[in-house]
């Protein structure tokens, strides 16, 4: 993967901190130490692709517009009381250790906390709502917080408070509406319809690039990312502990061995192009990377040498 500009090791707008915190889990008290990206800004982790993909989606001319009218102000009322009708909404006093999870994730990534909601599904999935960007909220389902782990939960959150972070918006709500299936394109003929769509799902798919990397902004192990990925492309609750994720790398990286030659390569391109999100190989591939890369390694570096004099 092409490393990313190197704008965070020279901007000194950004500053780092640590939080300490007591949290409960379970019948535990813990007591940890997490670093804090202060000012924090979306282009310091954004991928290049999705910059390059931003820019084509805003050189077609309405389409915010078009993005906006279609889910108005009564789209965005209409979800909102959907999910207030039919899931839990969490706070200080309703599934707390979620409340909790959510709000570390917000403080490390610099940015206000949305509502959460849980929502009954046995479809392991999380996705943020956000039009007008006044009301912007992240719904889980039951089946994932079966799945994961409370590590790997706050790596789900944190990657939806990315999508707010980058003000993914009007666009990511327009494509979770698409892969949702629950809505049509009313008025657009069949090809401009499919052509926006896969438009669009090519700027989500690297706009999920992204959001991998503020997950792990916040869960500062890539081994948590990775296995999240690892569980949403196979695993479940009766298999979570056997789960390898070196194993699943080194999947990976046989997948982008084979998929080089000529042939592989038409195949995987036909294969991602309707897809939403990038193939969970590729994505633990790119977030093995960037967890490498100098970006990374030079923001966590400066972080730690900032909490290492915090702590003196
Ligand atoms: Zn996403």
């Amino acid at each position: 993967m092409a490393s990313h500009k190197l704008r965070l090791c020279t901007s000194p707008s950004i500053g780092f901190g640590t939080i300490k915190r007591t949290r409960r889990i379970g019948n535990f008290v813990c007591k940890a130490t997490s670093v804090v990206f202060r000012d924090l800004d979306a282009d310091d982790f954004r991928h290049p692709l999705d910059k390059q993909n931003t820019l084509i989606l805003r050189a077609i001319p309405g389409l915010n517009e078009l993005g906006r009218a279609l889910l108005g102000s009564v789209s965005e009322q209409v979800m909102l009381l959907e999910n207030i009708g039919t899931s839990v909404l969490v706070s200080e006093n309703q599934l707390s250790e979620l409340h909790q999870l959510m709000i570390e994730a917000a403080e490390i990534l610099n940015i206000e906390p949305p509502d959460l909601y849980v929502r009954q599904s046995p479809v392991p999935n999380a996705y943020t709502l956000a039009i007008s960007g006044k009301k912007p909220f992240v719904v889980i389902h039951t089946s994932l917080v079966e799945l994961l782990t409370r590590k790997e939960l706050q790596a789900v959150l944190a990657h939806e408070l990315g999508h707010l972070k980058c003000d993914h918006g009007v666009w990511l709500t327009f494509a979770n509406i698409l892969t949702l299936g629950a809505y049509t394109l009313p008025g657009l003929g069949g090809f401009i319809a499919q052509s926006l769509e896969e438009q669009l799902f090519r700027w989500l798919r690297a706009a999920e690039l992204t959001c991998d990397r503020a997950a792990l902004l916040v869960a500062q192990d890539p081994k948590v990312v990775i296995s999240v990925l690892m569980k949403l492309a196979g695993g479940c609750p009766s298999l979570a502990e056997q789960l390898n994720v070196d194993a699943f790398l080194e999947q990976a990286r046989s997948y982008e061995k084979a998929s080089s030659s000529p042939v592989g390569w038409y195949i995987r391109n036909a294969q991602t192009r309707q897809l939403s999100h990038p193939l969970p190989v590729l994505r633990a591939r790119e977030i093995d990377e960037w967890s490498r890369g100098r970006d990374y390694l030079t923001l966590l570096s400066r972080a730690t040498r900032t909490s290492a004099v915090q702590r003196v």
